[in-house]
Formats: C-alpha cells, structure tokens, sequence
C-alpha cells in the first residue's frame, strides 16, 4: 500500500505522522507521495481540503483518510489514539469505498475557460461591493441576484459554509448542488428565491456577473481574485472522491456529534 500524509501543522499532528510512519513501516507500506493510493490527513476538516486539493488532478486513484486532532470533522473521523487500530484495519481489512459527490465550475473569463473542482463548495463575492450577477437554470433565466454572494456546495461541505447560511444539511447519497444566498437585496429589479435551491445530477446553472466587477471566487479553502469573469458553470462534477470505511460512521451520527451532541440516555 502506497502511502502519503498531509498534517496541520501543529506539534501534535506533527507527532501523530512520526507515529503512523513507525506503524506503517512495520506493516510493509511504502511512502510515496507522488502516487499514492491513500492520503491520510492529519489535522482537521480544513487540513482534509488541503490534501484533496494536493490530489485533485489524480481524484481517481486515491482515497482520503483524515485524523483529526481537535474536534470531529466530518472529514477527519479517526482519532490520534486510534492510529494503530486504523493501521492494523488498513493492512488486514478490505474497506467499503465510500464515494462522495464534488461540484464543478467552469469559470469564463476573455481570455480562457478555467475548470475547477470543489468538495465542500465554491463562493462568488464582490470586493467592491454588491455582487451583481444573472442567474439561470439550465439555460433559462431564473433570477438577478443582488447581494453578498452566492455558494454553491457538495452535500459533504452542505454541513460547513451551506449550513451557516441556512441551507440544507444534504445526505451524500444525493448527488446534488446546493445554491445558497449571502445576505440577497430584495427590490422590484433585483428579486432572488430567498430559499436555497437543490439542482440534481444533469442540470446546471450559470451565473453571469455584471461587467467589469472584481469578484472573489473561493474554492473550498482557496480564495482567487478575478477581474474579467464573464460566467460561471456550475454542476455536479462527474469526477466523485473515495474514502475507504473500516468501520460505520453514519453521516447523520455525524451531523448528531458534530451539532446536537445530546446524551441519548436522557
Ligand atoms: P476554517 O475557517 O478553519 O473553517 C471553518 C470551519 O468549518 C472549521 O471549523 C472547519 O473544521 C469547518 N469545516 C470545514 N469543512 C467542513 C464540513 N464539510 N462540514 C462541517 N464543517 C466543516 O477554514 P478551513 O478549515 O480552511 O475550511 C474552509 C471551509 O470553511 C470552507 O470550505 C467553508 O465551508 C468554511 N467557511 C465557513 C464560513 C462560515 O460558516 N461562515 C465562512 C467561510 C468559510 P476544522 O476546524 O476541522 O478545519
Ligand atoms: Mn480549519
């Protein structure tokens, strides 16, 4: 099995890959960090955007597994005193492969058609201001939209910016994009939905900024600055991205940890 590790940073993720080496050597694995079959992350949710954004051009080929060493991710699901059963199941078990939606874009500009992949979502802002875009579904004219921005997530990053916004928390068995709106201005021109939108596998929506706006588009953890957008496609990206199971974490327990955390005794 080849290998690879990304970490946050921080002593204790730092110390948590000196560990996983020492374990991984001793079962045989090899570290390669060009092609590598799994990529484990070390850190948080955050520190799991990072690796798959290290790894997006070969999403095929490897599978994610993510240690977290604060609180639960949704990403990061094993913790730092679980590493040597996690090794131990990655050298003796054959895991259910998981694989969860991304959203795609392809971002129009004067000069090119840049393509992107995303597995929590994208935003679109204004720097100088008001967003101003267009926006249609499926090749129709669905609303003008005049606001903060607009966010379109995966049902995996449905849980993260989406859900600060009130959108929909999404089960990652619905292959989806969510539209959700920053802070919209309602008027008699500018008129938007309100609600989030679900778009399914197959439909896309464009969105048309106004000419000449600097708009700030975010890539998960990435934020780019551009002048010249003239549109931008967004869909379900057929690409998805794996992530090996050696044990059951049903997404809505993790939805339960990570935001109610009730005792169920009680
Ligand atoms: P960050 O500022 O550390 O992330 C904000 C929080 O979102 C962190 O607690 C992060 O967890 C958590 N998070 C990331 N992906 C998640 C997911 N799929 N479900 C639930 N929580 C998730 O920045 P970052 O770590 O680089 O993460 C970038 C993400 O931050 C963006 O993709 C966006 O979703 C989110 N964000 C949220 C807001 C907002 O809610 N107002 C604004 C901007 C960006 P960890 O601490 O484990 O990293
Ligand atoms: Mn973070």
């Amino acid at each position: 099995m080849k290998y690879t590790i990304i970490d946050r940073g921080d002593a204790l993720s730092k110390s948590l890959v000196q560990q996983f080496h020492s374990l991984a050597a001793e079962r045989g694995f090899i570290h390669n960090n060009e092609q590598p079959e799994i990529v484990i992350s070390i850190g948080g949710d955050g520190t799991l955007l990072q690796a798959f954004h290290n790894y997006v051009d070969c999403i095929a080929d490897v599978a994610f597994v993510g240690i977290h060493t604060g609180h639960l991710g949704f990403y990061a699901d094993w913790k730092a005193d679980e590493l040597e059963e996690l090794v131990r199941l990655m050298a003796e078990e054959t895991p259910i492969m998981v694989r969860y939606p991304l959203a795609q874009i392809e971002v129009e500009t004067s000069t090119e058609t840049l393509h992107y992949l995303s597995l929590n979502e994208f935003s679109l802002k204004g720097v100088d201001g008001t967003l101003v875009a267009q926006i249609n579904v499926n090749d129709e004219l669905f609303e003008m939209f005049r606001g903060d921005g607009i966010v379109i997530s995966t049902p995996t990053g449905s849980t993260a910016y989406n859900k600060s916004l009130g959108g929909a928390i999404v089960h990652p068995s619905i292959e989806s994009i969510q539209i959700a709106e920053i802070a919209s201005i309602n008027n008699r021109v500018f008129r938007t939905l309100g609600s989030s939108v679900l778009l399914p596998k197959h439909h896309h929506c464009d969105i048309i900024s106004k000419k000449d706006q600097r708009i700030q588009l975010s890539i998960d953890h990435v934020n780019i600055m551009h002048s010249d957008i003239k549109s931008i496609r967004c869909s379900v990206a057929s690409r998805k991205v794996s992530f090996p199971r050696y044990r059951p974490f049903p997404f809505w327990n993790r939805v339960r940890d990570a935001f109610l955390d009730y005792d169920v005794r009680d």
